[in-house]
């Protein structure tokens, strides 16, 4: 089988093959990309808990049907630079965070487009959905791990991150105390190696991360119903926050963990 053949948008598989030389899907991608590419009507995706080790290529099992849903919005009016940050991804280390981040800077390199650009030009043959042209260009990832100054990220946060790679303790910090960290409209968020998480005693830290997103989601929707926020071409806000759970094993904290954070979820696993 082919990424392609599993729904795969053909530029994104172009890039893997040739950019990346990641020619055939794994097994946990052939098994989770089917279930996470967003399906044609949004409203039936779903959450998920992919039940795997590390090396078996889990990272893209869950970074491509994110970057494949994202890549459209780009072509939509709503998207500018307030956009803020669509999806999450949290890791239980600052060096599994780097290695995420850098895989999907890889990824984002499906830029094809000269790097002269000026950003006026950004997404300007986003027309048709589809991942052409320039799309990725807004599509910009970010690292938050505390490795840099506190107020660096917030600088950066301002600016607005779409795709966030955060260790838990500095995310939940900028949910409370950074408050242009603009995150209402997140659309994603993954839990990776949620055994580790929990090993590491991170639980109470996810479940106000989660609070946090939900408490930015409820404010954000109150700025555009009161006028204080301006909504350019409309935003679904009916299109729920999917959540990811990934975990090598099913012991009972990563469980109580999956029941509060996934909603009936679909399992996968290979
Ligand atoms: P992960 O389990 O996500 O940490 O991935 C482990 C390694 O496998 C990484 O170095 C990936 O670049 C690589 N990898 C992931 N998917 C594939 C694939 N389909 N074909 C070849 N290598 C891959």
């Amino acid at each position: 089988s082919t990424f392609a053949g599993l729904g795969l948008d053909p530029l994104i598989t172009a890039h893997l093959n040739t950019k990346m030389n990641i020619l055939k899907p794994t097994s946990i991608q052939r098994a989770a990309l089917p279930a996470l590419l967003t399906p044609s009507d949004p409203s039936s995706s779903r959450d998920a808990f992919i039940q795997s080790q590390t090396g078996s290529g889990k990272t893209l099992s869950y970074l491509l049907p994110i970057i494949q849903d994202l890549l459209p919005l780009s072509s939509q009016s709503y998207i500018d630079r307030s956009i803020g940050t669509l999806a999450v991804i949290i890791a239980p280390t600052r060096e599994l965070a780097k290695q995420i981040y850098d895989v999907l800077e890889h990824l984002l390199k499906l830029r094809l487009r000269p790097h002269d650009e000026t950003p006026e030009d950004a997404d300007v043959d986003a027309e048709d959905g589809t991942a052409s042209g320039r799309l990725t260009r807004w599509l910009v990832p970010g690292l938050l791990t505390g490795g840099a100054t506190r107020t660096h990220e917030k600088a950066r946060l301002r600016k607005g991150v779409p795709i966030l790679v955060s260790t838990p303790g500095r995310l939940l910090d900028h949910l409370q105390n950074t408050s242009s960290f603009n995150v209402g409209k997140c659309r994603w968020l993954v839990l990776d190696e949620a055994d580790r998480l929990m090993e590491l005693g991170f639980a109470d830290t996810v479940k106000g991360i989660l609070a946090g997103l939900d408490g930015r989601r409820k404010l954000a929707m109150q700025a555009v119903r009161e006028g204080h926020s301006i909504e350019v071409g409309g935003w679904d806000w009916d299109v729920r926050r999917r959540t990811v759970l990934c975990s090598a094993t099913m012991r009972d904290d990563v469980q109580v963990l999956a029941g509060t954070t996934l909603r009936e979820p679909i399992m996968i696993k290979a």
